[in-house]
């Protein structure tokens, strides 16, 4: 079979941009396709700070996986994971904890073809292919009710894929759905983009930018709004801040919220 037909076997379609391989682009991996490339340089032509902030978030991940792990988690939802790259969940958390589990989610094919092949042991970290606008579907997966004891604390992980849901998809009543099984002890995790004060009046050129380049619509939210994310958890400190300033190994200082990036936090659930 020609390759052609086998990605479209899969469901991928090189010639359409999606976020996912746009977004290994930026961080500099070679799962992408020339629509990819072009979509995601018009971007970083209009933002180039796109880039900045999608290694900062990167680090964001790294160093709120490694707090959870050494708190005692040990069991790792990681919801619009993207394309395997470096320093992914599973190998920070179990890093800490070797006997932490990681069962990743993401709605484009992609990912599960790239996944499945790094993850080839399988044993303690898996893929599956869901859509977060199916909450449930999630949750009652057999795979994930397989590997995860509910009755223990689970970290959900929701980075950079909420500014991919339309308000109309109610992300917050989403997150609440993902919230709801979880025992005390669980932990949010989440990171969107945000527009920082000096580019609050460009948000409709960022969803411009995004909507042209036909992968996705992309829609920054107010720290305000983001918050209720965390509805129903303890917001931990330093709280809802730049994903660099987040527990920054230099140690904490005042948050920068003038600038455009990645807005994150992790909620404890009691
Ligand atoms: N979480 C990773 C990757 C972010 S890129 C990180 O922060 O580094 C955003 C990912 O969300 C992409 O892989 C994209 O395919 C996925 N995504 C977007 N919408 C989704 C949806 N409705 N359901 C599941 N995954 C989604």
């Amino acid at each position: 079979m020609e390759l052609d037909e086998q990605l479209s076997d899969l469901g991928i379609d090189p010639s359409v941009p999606s976020v996912a391989r746009m977004y290994d682009y930026y961080l500099g991996g070679k799962d992408n396709y020339a629509s990819d490339r072009e979509a995601a340089d018009r971007v970083l032509a209009a933002m180039p700070y796109v880039l900045e902030f999608t290694r900062a978030n990167r680090e964001f991940l790294s160093r709120a996986v490694t707090m959870l792990a050494e708190r005692g988690v040990r069991q790792f939802l990681d919801i619009g994971s993207g394309l395997p790259t470096r320093e992914n969940t599973h190998q920070v958390a179990q890093r800490v904890a070797p006997d932490a589990r990681v069962v990743y989610v993401d709605n484009d094919p992609i990912v599960l073809v790239h996944g499945r092949a790094l993850l080839a042991d399988g044993s303690r970290t898996t893929v599956l292919q869901a859509d977060v606008l199916d909450p449930d579907a999630i949750m009652e997966h057999p795979e994930v009710r397989e590997r995860f004891d509910f009755s223990e604390p689970i970290a959900v992980l929701m980075l950079a894929i909420l500014h991919f849901v339309a308000d109309d998809a109610r992300p917050a009543e989403i997150v609440a759905r993902l919230r709801e099984p979880l025992a005390p002890g669980s932990h949010l995790v989440i990171s969107h983009g945000f527009l920082g004060e000096r580019d609050a009046d460009k948000e409709g050129d960022v969803r411009d930018q995004y909507g042209r380049t036909g992968a996705g619509d992309i829609i920054p939210r107010t720290r305000e709004e983001l918050l209720g994310f965390f509805a129903g958890t303890e917001v931990l400190p330093p709280g809802l801040v730049p994903v660099s300033d987040w527990r920054p190994d230099a140690g904490f200082f005042e948050p920068d919220m003038s600038r455009t990036g990645f807005l994150g936090g992790v909620g404890r659930i009691h």
